[in-house]
């Protein structure tokens, strides 16, 4: 078996998705693993994103990972499969905006900030939920909130890894209990990469986003 097969064996067993993620990565790469059947894709570069989705198969579900500028959200919106970065209030307005436009619902995770690291985007989960209590869920109604995705602190110290992904299935429960208990695709957890999806299949994830394990590493 090569990578991805072993990779999509541990998927299936797990019951976990696989997002290739192929930033960075050229078209023949991308082709390379779905012609061995896998059509979930994830790019972090709006104009990157457009050209791939321009170039390659139509099938192709194309989940956008990276951290989203408002006023790009046009690009993406007429065919995005999923969006992980929901993270501020002004993009989720935009992408409400924009799929009202294109007559279409976008299926939108909220990012929420899981890592110490100062860098790190995504909601702060008390604020998360003031809006939420606040009526941000039915404003933007073309947005379907399917759940919630984070990344962990880039470093070696597994255990605060693994507790970063834990505190990230805690706050999946709170919403989904407080917010989103009659939706039944809020389901998504999406977390784990390359270097930690074990861990992150082992506190509930549900979506692995992997790039370089699969692709190679990116220069
Ligand atoms: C690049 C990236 C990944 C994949 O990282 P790898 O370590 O190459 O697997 C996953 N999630 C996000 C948000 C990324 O930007």
């Amino acid at each position: 078996m090569n990578k991805y097969q072993i990779l999509e064996a541990f998927c299936k067993e797990s019951n976990v998705e696989l997002v290739a993620v192929s930033k960075t990565k050229p078209n023949s790469a991308i082709l390379e693993l779905y012609d061995q059947g896998q059509r979930i894709f994830g790019e972090n570069r709006v104009q990157e994103l457009d050209e791939k989705h321009k170039a390659l198969p139509k099938d192709i579900a194309w989940h956008m990972i990276g951290h989203l500028q408002t006023n790009k959200v046009k690009y993406i919106a007429p065919y995005v499969n999923m969006i992980h970065s929901g993270e501020r209030k002004s993009l989720l307005k935009e992408i409400n905006k924009e799929a009202i436009k294109n007559e279409r619902f976008i299926d939108v995770l909220l990012q929420i900030k899981i890592a110490k690291e100062e860098s790190k985007f995504g909601w702060n989960t008390e604020e998360l939920m003031s809006l939420l209590d606040n009526g941000t869920k039915t404003a933007y109604p073309n947005i379907n909130y399917r759940g919630v995705m984070g990344m962990a602190t880039f470093t070696d110290d597994k255990e605060q890894v693994k507790s970063e992904f834990d505190q990230l299935k805690a706050v999946y429960d709170l919403l989904k209990s407080k917010y989103f208990e009659d939706q039944i695709d809020f389901d998504t957890i999406s977390m784990g990469m390359s270097g930690d999806y074990k861990l992150a299949v082992e506190s509930g994830s549900t979506m692995i986003r992997v790039g370089s394990l699969l692709f190679g590493a990116r220069s």
